[in-house]
């Protein structure tokens, strides 16, 4: 009976509600189960109501900084000059990237992100990704390097979206190193782990900067959508805090991870492993 409430409970919307059966046996199994799946859809109401206020605080801002230019120039406060309407374009620029990158992560999740697999070299895809980045980075007084241990290491991959990863960890690095500092990105091959596949092996792009930094207690977190290490500063150079979001989700649809190590003040260092056929 308690489970019969339990569940109607539940359905209902109720999902910190939790049974509390104090039988052994397969009864109190599923009253168990019955309370882990509750935790489980409660945590994932949680996490969708803080999604929906976050996604509505993002749009907000910008929305609010249109509204204000357009108004001012209606009313003759402002001119409607370059300086004027560049930011308005500037602002509804940021809106379009948002929607794109939350569109995509959407995709991810619901596992609909269509991957457009083809032969790619991948010491090819990273070096073209930096060489993106020299241009910007020479006039933030950065130095670049790439390094392989192999002239080629060819992949089934979508390039296009595994080069949109690798760019977006550069201009991570970018954002996050001061002049006189240093990012290299380098490709290697690894055997895969023992317990893994046998003979199978890894490639391995990574991304390491000499830049401030991570500090610990923010480095299980920066893969999640929208978090910030400093909050004004990102939201400052314009990051909403879903890049890496997606990269983690691009990375793990080719079936690969990401991870990030850090020493506050030293440096971050990024790295995409992505596993090889045979
Ligand atoms: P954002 O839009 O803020 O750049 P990201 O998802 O790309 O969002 O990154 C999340 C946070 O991780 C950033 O706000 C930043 O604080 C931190 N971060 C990412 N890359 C680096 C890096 N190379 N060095 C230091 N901090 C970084």
């Amino acid at each position: 009976r308690a489970l019969t409430r339990g569940a109607r409970e539940i359905a209902g919307g109720d999902f910190g509600h939790r049974v509390s059966v104090n039988s052994g046996g397969e009864v109190g199994e599923l009253a168990e189960t019955f309370n882990q799946m509750a935790a489980s859809l409660e945590q994932e109401e949680q996490s969708r109501r803080r999604l929906t206020a976050d996604i509505a605080h993002e749009l907000r801002t910008p929305l609010t900084v249109i509204q204000g230019m357009v108004g001012g120039i209606r009313d003759g406060v402002f001119p409607a000059d370059t300086e004027h309407l560049s930011a308005i374009e500037a602002q509804s620029e940021l809106l379009t990237r948002l929607i794109s990158d939350l569109w995509e992560i959407s995709l991810a999740e619901s596992g609909r992100l269509r991957l457009e697999l083809g032969q790619t070299d991948l010491v090819e895809l990273a070096r073209r990704a930096l060489r993106h980045a020299v241009p910007q980075a020479q006039t933030a007084g950065i130095r670049t390097s790439f390094e392989s241990t192999l002239e080629a290491l060819p992949a089934s991959v979508d390039a296009a979206r595994l080069g949109q990863v690798v760019g977006n960890l550069i201009t991570n690095a970018m954002r996050h190193t001061p002049e006189g500092g240093q990012i290299r990105v380098s490709v290697s091959r690894v055997a895969a782990e023992e317990s893994a596949k046998p003979h199978s092996s890894s490639a391995v792009i990574s991304v390491r900067d000499t830049g401030e930094g991570i500090p610990a207690e923010h480095l299980p977190h920066i893969f999640d959508r929208f978090y910030r290490v400093d909050d004004a500063r990102a939201r400052g150079q314009g990051g909403v805090g879903l890049g890496l979001a997606i990269v983690k989700q691009i990375v793990a649809a080719h079936g690969g991870q990401v991870r990030a190590e850090s020493q506050p003040g030293r440096g971050s260092t990024f790295s995409i492993e992505l596993p090889l056929d045979a």
